[in-house]
């Protein structure tokens, strides 16, 4: 019996839960992942007992010897995967990541020009209701409505009407290559600081299956816990002329100390990142992005910009007309887990949405391929054409169950039955 289990058996109970929630349904929210053994192994180890504020070698507390090892390694490891010149490991969250960046190289009352959360941008790039839009004066731009890509001439000109102090470029629902060497040209024709948040590709950019940002911005933000398969966390690279003022925005100036425990578990993840495995991973997570939009297209569906390059898909509901809160719930009923998402120009309330994201990296996690990704694309439309019918979401939980059950997770194998009617 675990001490959780003895001491607090109402927690344990709940995380269990939740344990066996993630082995018996099927992750297709495109931000989620499962960490390895060994991630999970650094993130629940004593270093949360070290407070750190500071740098290696440079804390404000003692006893810091060992945290520095473990600092030291991720930050040498993430400048080695993606080529750049510097790194701090200490953003609790991706949002983190970006006030600090923004912080570091604008004031705030700085215009700050980024794409919009309604056209597969982040809350983070500005808009009104984050930090990012209040403390900033925020300009947004999007994609075309017709085909669902960024008009880059339309950005340069935005760009030439606002000049902007920082231009974001980084998406959290939008399936093709972003252009940073576009971006950076137009951040340098205007004088503005090209701030590139890769959070979601960030795996990708590691196997080199998505244009590198380094080369074009100053500062490069990410969250480690998407593609990249680490905990829950942030980092910022920089050129090497930012570093300082990256640092000192970060701490003193946004966080108190390091969570020095997911610090370690990022190094792991970033020894992980660097090695053959992780890139065969990377290659079968947009083989089977393409696969299952193939099938959901096969199946009628409408996919905004008509597929995709990367690890996600959007599916654009309106022709069907069918909200992507319905599709949501209706899939959660057969154990299929994704979520609304607002399509570009939708005329519903974000809360409710014309569409849903759909995104690979986690059940290639757990080992599926593109016959997987066949079947599912296959019972999501099964789903979908009956979205409130009981015995459909039942028939095809049973499959879901079959299918989960050949691909364990954890090492421990739960029973999972399902629901009663
Ligand atoms: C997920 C995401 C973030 C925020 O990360 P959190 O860790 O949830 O704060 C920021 N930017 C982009 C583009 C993201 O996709």
């Amino acid at each position: 019996m675990s001490s959780l289990q003895s001491q607090d058996p109402a927690l344990y109970d709940a995380i269990v839960g939740e344990e066996k929630r993630q082995h018996a349904t099927l992750e297709l929210i495109a931000s989620e992942n499962f960490v390895s053994d060994a991630v999970r192994e650094a993130a629940g180890s004593v270093l949360t007992n070290k407070y750190a504020e500071g740098l290696p070698g440079k804390r404000y507390y003692g006893g810091c010897e060992f945290v520095d090892v473990a600092e030291n390694l991720a930050r040498d490891r993430v400048k080695q995967l993606f080529g750049a010149d510097h790194a701090n490991v200490q953003p609790h969250c991706g949002a983190s990541a970006n006030l600090a960046a923004y912080l570091a190289v604008s004031n705030p009352g700085d215009t700050l020009m980024g794409m919009s959360l309604a056209h597969g941008g982040h809350l983070t790039h500005g808009h009104n209701v984050s930090i990012s839009g209040r403390l900033w004066k925020s300009v947004q731009y999007g994609v075309r409505p017709e085909d669902g890509r960024i008009d880059y001439d339309e950005v340069e000109r935005l760009a030439k009407e606002h000049r902007p102090r920082i231009l974001v470029a980084g998406a959290s629902a939008h399936p093709r290559i972003l252009d940073f060497a576009r971006f950076g040209a137009i951040a340098d024709e205007v004088g503005a600081v090209l701030v590139v948040d890769m959070a979601h590709i960030a795996g990708l950019v590691a196997a080199g299956l998505h244009p590198s940002p380094v080369p074009h911005a100053a500062v490069v933000t990410s969250t480690t816990h998407k593609t990249l398969r680490g905990p829950r966390g942030g980092i910022v690279l920089t050129r090497q002329d930012w570093a300082e003022k990256l640092d000192k925005s970060m701490f003193p100036g946004l966080q108190g100390g390091p969570l020095m425990h997911v610090i370690a578990a990022k190094a792991a993840c970033f020894g992980e990142a660097l090695t053959e495995g992780f890139n065969a991973y990377q290659r079968r997570v947009v083989e089977n992005a393409r696969v299952l939009g193939e099938s959901l297209l096969a199946h009628g569906f409408d996919l905004v910009s008509g597929g995709t390059d990367n690890h996600l898909l959007l599916v654009d509901l309106r022709r069907r007309e069918m909200t992507g809160k319905v599709a949501e719930e209706a899939l959660h009923h057969a154990r299929i887990t994704v979520n609304k998402n607002a399509v570009p120009g939708d005329p519903q309330k974000p809360w409710v949405t014309s569409g849903i994201r759909v995104g690979t990296p986690a059940l290639t996690t757990r080992g599926m391929g593109p016959d997987e990704m066949r079947l599912i694309g296959g019972w999501m439309a099964k789903v979908l054409e009956k979205p409130g019918d009981a015995g459909v979401a039942r028939e095809v939980e049973r499959e879901v169950l079959a299918l989960t059950q050949g691909y364990p997770l954890f090492s421990w194998e739960p029973v999972v039955r399902p629901s009663p009617d």
